[in-house]
């Protein structure tokens, strides 16, 4: 679609090659060209960190292996890959041949039993049944990055011939899931690479695919239908329809703890140890995934058809498919469930004050980048469209979405919204209001008209007198239980009656007894827990007590407060 042409990528480079995956003893082997690249002369070439070159060579027939050199200044990258180029004599130092021939392997822990301390959407996750790789994070395949206009072209055309042999379904973004231990997948439609292979249960709907589902078929076909609504209502809005069709991914973790959805349209996937696909016939979890879903399918629009880039990123990407999400909830789900999310929203931002839109120069200017881009810009956002107005907003999103701009800054953000709202004194009430204005979050919050309660908590400021029980307690940062992390430091539950503002200087000084009495070679952490009541207190220190101490390998050390 010509829109895709102008605000993607200009050039789309093109991967072509040959991959060999085992899910049962977490190796990739990639032989793999890169061509159809854009010239440019500063770029890296990211690559996963636990891939191992063979060599790098020129794709010209009989060329010979090519010196590469790491760099450390690819700050933007998000931790999993290296930053590799060829050193060369001109201007920039580097060197891009037309086509890149890259072989590589890597091998990856197959954690079947959670025990790795944390997953996340770059990781390469092997769970012993299958194998996970995003296609942006994990650069599992080379993605050759443009430093001088800090885009990165994950998108590609491709031509892959996949084997798996302890795999029955092999899956790229943009192409059907393949049944079998081998696939040949094309697309000539630009997608990221994302993969999703190993031995699972495909199931299509409406030609939509649901990978590895809990769910029965009859709750996957209105499963289906709930989000084809979701959609076809983006598409009218904005005028911009879905291309292809939809393909869910559930699956594990290799961690305990976390979980999270993602999405590399058409993939969209979810990673939990909770219920899945089936969680949306619950009673009591059925909104707060179909939420989640509406948050993801939104991201075709800000992510996809358009990738956002500058410190203003996240507050558009994040903060719109937020938006969306609660235009679907009121317009779907129930005025309710709307109503609740407000003020959730608004309760969370109790811990932050956030930087007023126009001074975000960098991501360190969220401050708090998870309450900034889902919590405070999707309330702005809706303060935005209380102002001007349903279509004026909707056609703010498309302008967003379709206009030319290079560089999507803060200078883009607001020249576009000016653009949409026409009208001087409008614009320049709106801008100083909910842009510029320390108090926008204040002003969102009663243009939004959230109940005083909610308000008033998230900004209590006036001090009163109450009555605290409280203890404090030292515990290692880490390895806690061995030989040289084992000293736990609390007091007992103390009770102290003062103005709420003078609280935490009247413990400090104990806090600080308390630090200074534990010993451990990690460092110790140093918490003030208060509470309304000394039941509540007590029962709170002996659930600390029991979960640090599970094995009775700790010292206790009990000080006076
Ligand atoms: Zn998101």
């Amino acid at each position: 679609m010509f829109y895709m042409a102008i605000h993607g990528q200009d050039t789309i480079p093109h991967v072509k090659g040959r991959i060999l995956i085992s899910v049962r003893k977490g190796t990739i082997e990639c032989d793999l060209t890169l061509s159809n690249m854009p010239q440019l002369s500063d770029y890296y070439l990211r690559l996963n960190s636990g891939m191992n070159i063979r060599y790098i060579k020129n794709a010209e027939p009989g060329m010979l292996p090519l010196r590469y050199e790491r760099s450390q200044d690819d700050t933007l990258s998000s931790g999993e890959s290296l930053a590799y180029y060829i050193p060369s004599y001109n201007e920039s130092g580097k060197y891009l041949p037309h086509a890149v021939h890259f072989n590589y392997v890597g091998m990856y822990p197959v954690i079947t039993d959670t025990t790795s301390a944390v997953d996340w959407r770059g990781n390469i996750a092997f769970n012993g049944k299958t194998l996970r790789a995003d296609g942006i994070q994990s650069a599992w395949c080379p993605i050759l990055y443009d430093v001088k206009t800090d885009r990165s072209y994950e998108n590609v055309t491709y031509d892959l011939d996949i084997t798996c042999h302890d795999c029955n379904v092999i899956y790229v973004n943009g192409s059907q899931p393949v049944s079998g231990t081998h696939a040949k997948v094309r697309s000539s439609t630009p997608q990221d690479l994302t993969l999703f292979s190993g031995d699972f249960k495909s199931v299509a709907i409406n030609g939509n695919y649901f990978l590895n589902p809990d769910a029965d078929e009859q709750q996957l076909t209105q499963l289906e239908n709930t989000l084809d609504a979701y959609q076809k209502y983006l598409e009218n809005k904005l005028g911009i329809p879905y291309k292809g069709k939809a393909v869910y991914i559930q699956t594990t973790p290799v961690s305990k703890n976390n979980s999270w959805m993602f999405a590399s349209y058409p993939t969209i996937v979810s990673v939990s140890w909770h219920e899945g696909m089936k969680s949306f016939a619950n009673k009591s979890t059925g909104t707060g995934f179909l939420q989640y879903m509406a948050h993801e399918l939104a991201h075709y629009y800000f992510g996809k058809v358009r990738a956002f880039n500058s410190a203003t990123r996240g507050m558009i990407s994040e903060g719109f498919a937020e938006f969306l999400a609660m235009r679907i909830t009121k317009n779907f789900i129930s005025n309710s469930k709307y109503n609740d999310e407000l003020k959730s929203k608004v309760r969370a931002m109790n811990n932050l004050t956030p930087v007023p839109m126009q001074k975000i120069r960098s991501e360190a200017d969220y401050r708090n980048r998870e309450l900034y881009v889902y919590y405070y810009a999707p309330l702005v956002f809706l303060a935005i469209e209380k102002e001007i107005g349903e279509e004026k907003m909707w056609t703010w999103l498309k302008v967003l979405l379709l206009s030319p701009a290079v560089k999507t800054d803060y200078t883009f953000f607001e020249q576009t919204l000016k653009e949409v709202v026409s009208d001087k004194a409008k614009f320049d009430l709106v801008r100083e209001k909910y842009l510029e204005s320390n108090q926008a979050f204040q002003n969102a919050v009663s243009a939004l008209s959230i109940p005083a309660d909610e308000f008033s908590a998230a900004n209590n400021n006036i001090p009163v007198t109450k009555t605290y029980y409280y203890y404090v307690i030292s515990r290692p940062m880490a390895d806690i239980g061995s030989s040289q992390n084992n000293m736990i430091v609390h007091t007992e539950v103390a009770q102290i009656t003062c103005l709420t503002t003078e609280f935490l200087d009247r413990v400090r000084a104990t806090a600080i007894k308390v630090k200074q009495a534990c010993k451990n070679a990690t460092g110790c952490t140093n918490d003030i827990n208060s509470y309304n009541s000394i039941e509540e207190a007590q029962a709170g220190l002996k659930r600390l007590l029991d979960r640090y101490n599970k094995n009775g390998r700790m010292v206790v050390k009990v000080l006076k407060p």
